[in-house]
């Protein structure tokens, strides 16, 4: 069965400063790069509800949030994240695109999806937005997977070159997923550290500046994917991004497109031992265009 791709036109419309590496242009390279596989089905994903927002982010955030979207103007929420007329629209799309991939690896029409979306989202907290992030789509899309579906253990993997903070604080402590990441360190937001304290749920590996492919794989096949394998998760979701790549220009690690196949492959693996071959991905980081381009079709046909 072929990959099922989520995606959106109205993804392009969230528009950062001129400048900003968050923009749209990267969408596009990512469905240039997905293009490229064999049989790929390729949907509208749909808007995230109120009530799947609700289970990850507080009622005063999302009330502003909705309340900035009839300002109709380009809005700064922090440092790097801004809000313009485009953007709630993009941000339900790029959340509700997950909520939808959990939905239809559930009832058996996919086996596996990507998200195609954006803003990303593994920065965004309950209560604030934050790098280049609005909603927290894949926490959003691991408790769909839990209140609304019912499932007893989601892994919830994050390979970003970033750690995963507000994935982290919204699923810290939640008895139906485990938390996995691995990220470079030092580097933004500076959170995720090993020894650092963290509820039982949370795995956080890292790496420093420089490290290539293979410190990249030793650390997953050592530390993270064996965590996976013993927890046996009925779905695993992941948070895709691809600014661990020697081009990205936001970070310092050497990965190459080929690892971008590794990681796929090791965690399509995963999914069909543990949870019937069910596995959903959505895009985070990645902002070199030419290697983002490379790198997603490298992961897709993992998981193709
Ligand atoms: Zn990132």
């Amino acid at each position: 069965m072929s990959l099922l791709v989520l995606s959106h036109n109205d993804c392009l419309g969230h528009r950062p400063p001129d400048g900003h590496p968050e923009r749209p242009a990267r969408l596009e390279a990512v469905l240039r790069g997905l293009d490229q596989l064999h049989d790929l089905q390729v949907e509208d994903a749909r808007p995230v509800t109120r009530s799947e927002l609700d289970r990850a982010h507080g009622p005063n955030y999302l009330d502003k949030i909705e309340s900035l979207d009839s300002a109709g103007q380009l809005i700064a929420l922090d440092a790097d994240t801004h809000f313009g007329p485009g953007s709630l629209r993009a941000a339900r799309l790029a959340a509700g695109a997950a909520c939808e991939g959990v939905d239809r690896v559930l009832s058996g029409e996919a086996k596996r999806v990507f998200a195609a979306v954006r803003p990303p989202g593994h920065h965004a907290e309950s209560a604030r937005a934050m790098g280049f992030c609005i909603y927290s789509s894949v926490a959003v899309a691991a408790l769909h997977a839990t209140a609304a579906h019912g499932l007893e253990r989601v892994a919830v993997v994050d390979f970003d070159v970033h750690h995963g903070n507000g994935s982290e604080a919204i699923l810290a402590g939640n008895p139906h997923s485990l938390f996995l990441s691995s990220h470079q360190s030092p580097l933004y937001p500076g959170t995720g550290q090993p020894d650092a304290p963290h509820a039982d749920n949370v795995r956080n590996a890292v790496l420093p500046p420089a490290s290539g492919s293979n410190e990249f794989r030793d650390l997953w096949l050592e530390h993270l994917l064996p965590e996976i394998d013993r927890y046996r998760p009925q779905l695993l979701l992941v948070s895709a991004g691809f600014d661990a790549h020697w081009r990205d220009p936001l970070a310092q690690l050497q990965l190459k497109d080929d690892d971008y196949y590794w990681i796929g492959e090791r965690l399509v693996e995963l999914a069909k031992r543990h949870a019937d071959g069910r596995l959903v991905a959505s895009l985070e980081g990645g902002y070199d265009l030419k290697a983002l381009e490379a790198s997603t079709l490298a992961f897709g046909e993992a998981l193709n």
